[in-house]
């Protein structure tokens, strides 16, 4: 049987539990209780889905200490940051929980029947018609190695499919096992006090990629939420468009996050602009999904100072800690590719960091924009402390660079206010690319908001319709039924005509949280 562990990326050395890749039998077995548990957890209530989100949170905020210091021997993110990411994974089952009590996210519909429609406006009868959405059934997830918190056996994921009351079965990352165990046992303990149905969450571990494969094929499973590199997303993508049945990946991948600034702008705070891009293209090493990895600055005296601001800065800062070995490789060898190619200049780092543990150096490149449009791998993320500065002959020349970008989760603009007209167009371009415009700030932090969009166009994600952050994120786990003529007793509480859990409603073409 394969095992593993987790590495110290401060300093490489193991850690002291290992960990066993599930065998095909317990893979199967854990579909299986999902599929049990969701002969159940379809019929819970809302405000009992509501009190298992409410247990959970609880659960994870009592880990505390014991689980940051976990998580940072295994990522070497910092216990700041982790300690917060460990709240904000508790705060979004929080957010849930009210979403369930609140209760109009089931999008309940009513069109009572026009038997017998007279003028002055007469029309063919119809029948009854009721529709809201209901869970899609067992659920696998896999959690992404940067944030083994908010992205991983915690995340937002695994709260939109529990809170959509889908049970969940989750690929635990090979590199932060332990944090994985800790909190999936948190999960259980407080399913298992709320009553929820056994088998609702399980953990599965896995380095080697057939556990995957076996989940995303497992007949019983209905939908995958994935958040990960490109090539793992895409690969269980196609998968699962091959079952039997295709199911939806909704896979949130890497992503370059493009920032254009202006020639006024940076006449007016050149190196404070400087300062914030590099803060936010190395935060938690650069290994952010929404790290800002191209810029597209003005040629010319300005756009050449700040590219000296952000080369100097980097080399100030120097390295940073890639989450594990393999990360810092996979960096090292795509930065050796992309800094020979023609046209391309190396103004910061490309070099391995000395010391212990998994570093490299915080790598800025340079180049034009019309060897920008020409080099595909420019436009490719390179996952750490690693950024693209494109110096752009012309405003023009800038706008033509947006239509030439992928699929991104955000875009950046710094301007002045003084030129919002002139640059309607490049913010309209950019609208059609990603899923959030940034005004004069940085992409980094994703806030927890109704309001939020975490997703956008391939290849950021593969389904760009949901966002994977904020109380929306539970739409993906959930897909629309209508009930036509149906005998008052068939119908769910959210669909009766006296409304008894008194959600917002859209009855016979106006909101109301009435009985209708
Ligand atoms: P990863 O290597 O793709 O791993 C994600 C998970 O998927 C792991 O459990 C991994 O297991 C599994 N996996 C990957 N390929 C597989 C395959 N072919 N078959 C079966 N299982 C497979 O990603 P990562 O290195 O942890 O995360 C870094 C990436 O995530 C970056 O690109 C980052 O931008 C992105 N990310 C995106 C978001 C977002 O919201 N869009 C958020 C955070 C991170 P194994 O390791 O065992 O293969």
């Amino acid at each position: 049987m394969a095992t593993f562990t987790s590495f110290n990326p401060r300093t490489g050395q193991p850690g002291a539990s290992r960990f066993e890749d599930a065998t095909s039998e317990q893979v199967a077995e854990a579909a299986r209780r999902a599929e049990a548990a969701f002969r159940s957890s379809r019929h819970q209530q809302p405000a009992d889905v509501a009190l298992e989100l409410s247990a959970i949170a609880d659960e994870l905020d009592a880990l505390g200490e014991e689980t940051v210091n976990t998580a940072d021997r295994e990522t070497g993110l910092g216990r700041p940051r982790l300690t917060g990411e460990l709240a904000r994974a508790s705060g979004q089952f929080r957010s849930f929980a009210k979403v369930c009590v609140e209760g109009s996210f089931v999008e309940a519909v009513v069109d009572h029947a026009r038997p017998d429609r007279t003028p002055p406006r007469p029309a063919p009868p119809r029948p009854d018609l009721r529709r809201m959405l209901f869970p899609l059934g067992p659920v696998v997830v896999f959690g992404a190695s940067n944030f083994p918190f908010a992205f991983s056996v915690p995340g937002g994921d695994t709260a939109s499919a529990v809170a959509a009351r889908c049970p969940v079965v989750f690929k635990a990352h090979p590199a932060h096992p332990e944090t994985s165990q800790l909190c999936g046992e948190a999960i259980e303990r407080a399913l298992a006090a709320s009553g929820a149905p056994p088998g609702m969450f399980s953990l599965v571990n896995g380095r080697d990629n057939r556990v995957g494969e076996e989940l995303v094929t497992a007949p019983e499973i209905k939908a995958v939420g994935f958040t990960g590199s490109l090539r793992g997303g895409r690969a269980l993508y196609e998968l699962a468009a091959r079952r039997a049945e295709p199911i939806p990946v909704y896979a949130e991948m890497g992503s370059v996050n493009p920032v254009f600034v202006s020639e006024r702008a940076l006449e007016a705070r050149l190196d404070s602009i400087a300062e914030g891009f590099v803060g936010s293209m190395t935060q938690g090493g650069g290994q952010f999904c929404t790290k800002p990895g191209l810029a597209f600055i003005p040629e010319g005296g300005r756009g050449r100072l700040w590219l000296q601001s952000v080369a100097s800065r980097a080399r100030e800062l120097d390295s940073a800690f890639l989450l594990n070995a393999q990360a810092r490789d996979a960096l090292a060898a795509q930065v050796e590719q992309t800094s020979r190619l023609p046209g391309v200049e190396v103004v910061a780092g490309a070099r391995p960091a000395d010391g212990p543990g998994f570093t490299y150096a915080i790598t800025v490149l340079a180049t034009d924009d019309h060897t920008f449009m020409n080099t595909p791998e420019l436009s490719q993320e390179h996952f750490g402390p690693f950024a693209v500065v494109v110096r752009c002959e012309s405003h023009v020349r800038q706008l033509e660079a947006a239509r030439h970008l992928h699929g991104n989760l955000t875009a950046t603009v710094h301007a002045e206010s003084s030129e919002v007209a002139e640059l309607r167009e490049l913010v309209d371009e950019l609208r059609q690319k990603v899923g959030r415009l940034i005004w004069n700030g940085y992409p980094t932090g994703v806030a927890v908001t109704q309001a939020i969009m975490h997703g956008g166009p391939y290849p950021a994600t593969t389904v760009p319709l949901h966002t994977s952050v904020g109380t929306s994120a539970i739409k993906r786990f959930l897909r629309p039924v209508a009930y036509q003529s149906s005998p008052e007793e068939l119908l769910p509480p959210e669909l009766r005509d006296s409304n008894p859990l008194g959600i917002m409603r859209l009855v016979d073409g106006e909101w109301t949280r009435d009985s209708s």
